[in-house]
């Protein structure tokens, strides 16, 4: 089946289509600047050479309308028409509590969808947008929602309940939901079958660590812990968001600096993280070990703090399983950082592990990065979230 994976932003479209049989990536690409002036489309075929292309694009239909045109160009598209795609396997972003695993969006489902809107408000609207404008222009073919909440969903109540006041939980859902979900399943179930572990029975530990990180913990196959919360701000250092802070300090700095509700989480949302700590000299992990390797000293700060999170994170969630098989680095940095992995693995050897230097410093594929004498195997396994979305589709389908 060819499958069209679809993640939209308020002004952005990113699209792979999939072929699910042999799970190659047909085509990719994505619309930038959708409603907003300077709009931009790029296109890479399998193997091919990657397309740019500036040109307005007023909304999300039309969007799809250039997508669809690059896709079915004659000289460079893959497929001819239309029909030939099976169905539309879209990222969401919220479920709520509603949604557990994926589902066919059938009217009473994006309905349900629609009621989430409140819990994640610049991104569910944005889904929504462009699961409706998709089915303008390809009305009889199947769509899937893929959450990224879902996989979080069997988290127990002790983990996921906030304690401040129950009834908020009752009246609005306030908890946490964690995110990045699709990401968590596919590496914690791919990394038991590449390390030869049963799913079915082993402790795992997923570093997701991107622009956006959350870690999580997987036993048996199924989330118990993850680091985000009600919204993606909870948990490590981020490229700009904070992670956990003390909600105090936002009296603190609403007083001193006279910042509303709105000025606070714009400030904890886009102005913190790597970019806050080395005072706005980059949100860009690059940077930032470029900086720690020369010594620069607000580097330096970043990366050891961005390390210590994940290292309290670790440690909480090899506690909350009563021990720990194999620890996973996945995303931007987690695949590409050795340094990183290096300053976290540091801290570990309470744990057993121990890495292997060169090992370390491989990048590309699946592989173990401890030492074949390691009490618990740490290896990187690079994400694949469109693959994971198509998979759930053709599944579903
Ligand atoms: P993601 O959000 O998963 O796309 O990850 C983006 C982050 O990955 C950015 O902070 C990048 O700096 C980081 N990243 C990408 N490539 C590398 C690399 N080769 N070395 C270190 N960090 C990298």
């Amino acid at each position: 089946m060819k499958i069209f994976v679809i993640n939209c932003g308020s002004s952005s479209l990113k699209f792979q289509l999939i072929d699910s049989e042999t799970e190659q990536c047909l085509a990719k690409g994505l619309c930038e600047r959708i409603g907003i002036d300077g709009g931009m489309i790029s296109y890479t075929p399998d193997g091919g050479e990657k397309e740019k292309k500036n040109v307005d694009i007023p909304n999300h239909t039309e969007a799809f309308r250039l997508v669809l045109e690059a896709l079915m160009n004659p000289a460079t598209g893959v497929i001819k028409s239309v029909d030939e795609i099976d169905a539309v396997g879209h990222r969401m972003v919220h479920g709520g509590e509603k949604f557990a695993c994926s589902v066919i969006l059938n009217d009473e489902v994006l309905e349900a969808v629609a009621s989430c809107n409140d819990l994640a408000p610049l991104h569910n609207p944005a889904n929504l947008t462009g699961v409706y404008a998709c089915k303008e222009l390809m009305p009889n073919v199947p769509m899937v929602g893929v959450f990224d909440t879902a996989f979080h969903q069997t988290m127990p109540e002790e983990a996921y309940i906030y304690a401040i006041p129950y009834e908020y939980y009752k009246k609005y859902g306030v908890r946490r939901y964690g995110f990045h979900g699709t990401s968590h399943a596919f590496v914690s179930e791919h990394a038991a079958e590449f390390l030869g572990l049963d799913y079915e029975n082993s402790k795992i530990i997923v570093c997701h660590i991107g622009n956006g990180a959350s870690i999580s913990a997987v036993k048996n196959g199924k989330c118990v812990d993850t680091s985000m919360g009600l919204t993606p701000l909870e948990g490590l250092v981020m490229g700009t968001r904070s992670g956990d802070v003390d909600p105090g300090v936002l009296e603190f700095l609403a007083n001193k600096e006279g910042m509303d509700i709105k000025a606070l989480l714009n400030m904890l949302n886009k102005k913190s993280g790597l970019l806050g700590l080395t005072d706005n000299l980059s949100s860009d992990n690059r940077d930032i070990e470029d900086g720690y390797r020369s010594g620069d000293e607000a580097c330096v700060r970043a990366m050891k703090a961005t390390c210590y999170r994940v290292v309290k994170y670790i440690g909480a969630y090899a506690a909350a399983m009563n021990g720990v098989d194999a620890i996973c680095f996945t995303a931007g940095v987690g695949e590409n950082s050795s340094i990183l992995r290096e300053l976290v693995c540091e801290h570990l050897g309470y744990l057993g592990i121990t890495i292997d230097p060169e090992e370390n410093k491989k990048r590309g594929d699946d592989n173990v990065i401890s030492t074949p004498d390691s009490k618990v195997k740490v290896c990187v396994i690079p994400t694949n979230e469109e693959l994971a979305i198509a998979r759930e589709t053709a599944r579903l389908v």
